[in-house]
């Protein structure tokens, strides 16, 4: 999974990436990678990792990921070609999300590229030149398809489906705004990797002392709060600021200036918590004593298909699943103990995996 930061410049991004990629390096146990400096590997924290490797005294805990991308570069005029332009939206295009970050606070020795703090105006900028970009695209599949369209029943289809889109963008519109007929329509769209068609998570970016009251007595957090709320998306409101301090401190440091600021979790906790949900992921977990592991499947997958996520040979030969939840296996203290109580169950093909399963797959090689 891979989410890709935008944003105006000096809204805070790279504050943001940066702090999320060392916390992310500082992490034990995962190899972090810094696959390319713009991309950074971030683990997602799971308490009930640390609990069943307790229990099976594992050698190695192997958390779920998330890469995040910064993409610096878009300003006005992306779109046209000015800054770094179309190779910026480009790389975007890879992305399975998008975190907005907007610029909540007020600091006049942090220079607002408009004059002026106005996050729905920055929202409404960055927008613009994504509408832009996907125009773009549309007008290129649009003339590709209408060659073909006189004489093929589907190709006429998606150019009635692109020219909906296009109308629908040119009025100012996203495309995720856009009402879809059927499934077949929804898979079409996805295909086109459209920007707008992508999931969004807005992050207001506040000072310091906005952040114990979560942005309520902000104003700024409270537009791009309703703004969001229109709109379908979700808002997390983080001071990129603090997150940079927090990622350079220890465990047990960290806990106790998250305290003192009168938070349970930073903010880079909820951000890949909120990445989470807005893509439909969950984890189930593989528990023994060599690893203890997370695996990212998306809700609904069933379990041959959640099998092929550790490997292909496993969905191939699929042939049960062994289950347990991950608390009742806490609360028995043993696999067995828990299979005694008949809390094990055994779960075939159509069996839809389920968050926190705990699960053993039984394969044909
Ligand atoms: P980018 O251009 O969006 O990547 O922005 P940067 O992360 O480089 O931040 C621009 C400037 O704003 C830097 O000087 C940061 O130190 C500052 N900055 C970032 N986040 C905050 C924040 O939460 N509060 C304040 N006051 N300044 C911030």
């Amino acid at each position: 999974m891979k989410l890709g930061i935008v944003g105006l410049p000096n809204v805070g991004k790279s504050t943001l990436f940066n702090s999320l990629t060392k916390a992310g390096a500082e992490s034990a146990n995962y190899p972090f990678c810094t696959i390319d400096p713009n991309v950074g590997v971030v683990p997602v924290p799971d308490v009930r990792l640390g609990q069943l490797a307790a229990l099976y005294d594992s050698a190695k805990i192997t958390p779920a990921v998330i890469e995040f991308v910064d993409i610096a570069g878009l300003v006005k005029g992306a779109s046209k070609g000015e800054g770094l332009g179309n190779q910026f939206l480009s790389n975007i295009r890879e992305v399975d999300a998008i975190v907005h970050v907007v610029r909540c606070f007020e600091d006049t020795n942090v220079i607002h590229v408009d004059g002026s703090v106005d996050p729905l105006r920055d929202i409404e900028t960055i927008d613009l030149e994504l509408i832009f970009s996907d125009l773009e695209i549309l007008d290129r599949r649009i003339s590709k398809s209408a060659k073909g369209a006189m004489n093929d029943k589907s190709l006429a289809k998606e150019l009635g489906i692109l020219k909906k889109i296009k109308a629908h963008l040119e009025d100012g519109n996203l495309a995720r705004s856009l009402e879809i007929e059927d499934e077949d329509e929804r898979e079409f769209i996805s295909t086109l990797n459209l920007l707008t068609f992508k999931p969004v998570i807005f992050a207001a970016n506040v000072c310091e002392d906005d952040l114990a009251d979560d942005g309520a007595s902000n104003d700024y957090v409270g537009k791009v709060r309703k703004f969001a709320e229109e709109n379908n998306s979700e808002v997390f409101v983080i001071c990129a600021q603090i997150e940079q301090e927090i990622a350079e401190l220890e465990e047990d440091e960290k806990k106790m200036f998250l305290e003192d600021l009168g938070l349970t979790e930073s903010g880079l906790e909820k951000l890949i918590a909120a990445s989470y949900h807005l893509l439909g992921l969950i984890s189930y977990l593989t528990a023994g004593p060599t690893e203890t592991r997370a695996w990212t499947i998306k809700e609904g997958t069933k379990a041959p298909q959640a099998a092929g996520k550790i490997h292909s040979d496993f969905e191939r030969g699929f042939i049960r699943a062994e289950v347990v939840n991950y608390q009742d296996l806490l609360d028995c203290k043993t696999y067995n103990a828990a299979k005694e109580k008949g809390l094990v169950r055994l779960e075939g093909k159509e069996y839809v995996v389920k968050d926190g399963d705990v699960v053993l797959f039984r394969f044909n090689v």
